[in-house]
């Protein structure tokens, strides 16, 4: 059984006086039965682990440099961000390869590293409204899972997460059919590639305009295991709404 996942992407959000949200939700939601995650900026991953510490919480990162150290001016190491106490970081999300022309086998590279490190690796996929229109869906996800992820994923090395590019940010979601359809058709794919043990235990995520109000349908999704939730996850008291919905 997948325990499900209550993941928050703050993306370039939050300030010193945002870490009051973590301890708030810390405080709502107490010990619940599914696992939270907020990946935060990488200027408060270190203070907000330290808030987050003995709480329910994890703390992750956005993104990923593929070295382990060296001269690349501005960026982030896996290493580093287990040394701020980051466990997760999220990788290839739709904004990243829209903004930095981050590709497939780019995300392939920051997942090796962020494994290296210790670091649990969220891989986005997710496909824009023109290739759904087109019916293009499956092959656009197909492609971008086996390019995406390198081999050796393990249940607890690798959770993906579907993000339909239409659907962030912009309070449209998908119906439950069509979730439906592309969470099945990751979980065939991540069993076909890595095994029906494996295949079965990596937790595959929804995320696009999940809010307090649709979290708990979506997650009767079958093989919808849980959320990444950016705008909703950013109030404690939203955020709360949506761990409770996915315990
Ligand atoms: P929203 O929840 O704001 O649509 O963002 C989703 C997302 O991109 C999470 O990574």
């Amino acid at each position: 059984m997948r325990k499900k996942l209550a993941a928050g992407n703050w993306k370039m959000n939050g300030l010193q006086s945002s870490l009051g949200e973590i301890a708030a939700l810390a405080e709502m939601i107490g010990q619940p039965n599914c696992d939270v995650l907020l990946c935060t900026p990488a200027t408060l991953i270190n203070s907000a682990a330290q808030i987050a510490d003995k709480s329910a919480i994890n703390i992750g990162a956005q993104d990923c440099h593929a070295n382990e150290t060296g001269a690349h001016t501005g960026e982030i190491s896996a290493d580093m961000i287990v040394d701020a106490g980051g466990k997760y970081v999220i990788l290839g999300h739709s904004e990243r390869r829209a903004d930095h022309g981050e590709t497939d086998s780019c995300v392939r590279d920051k997942t090796r590293a962020a494994w290296a490190a210790g670091l649990t690796a969220i891989v986005c996929v997710g496909e824009t409204l023109e290739q759904r229109d087109a019916s293009n869906t499956l092959d656009i996800i197909g492609g971008q899972l086996a390019t995406s992820i390198p081999d050796k994923a393990t249940a607890e090395t690798l959770v993906v997460a579907y993000e339909p590019v239409w659907a962030i940010g912009t309070g449209l979601t998908p119906t439950l059919d069509q979730i439906g359809e592309v969470h099945d058709f990751i979980r065939a794919r991540l069993e076909r590639r890595f095994g029906e043990g494996v295949g079965r235990s990596v937790r595959v995520l929804y995320g696009g305009s999940m809010n307090p109000k649709n979290a708990a349908e979506i997650a009767t999704v079958s093989n919808v295991d849980g959320g990444l939730v950016g705008g909703a996850s950013l109030k404690a008291a939203d955020f709360a709404q949506i761990v409770d919905a996915l315990s």
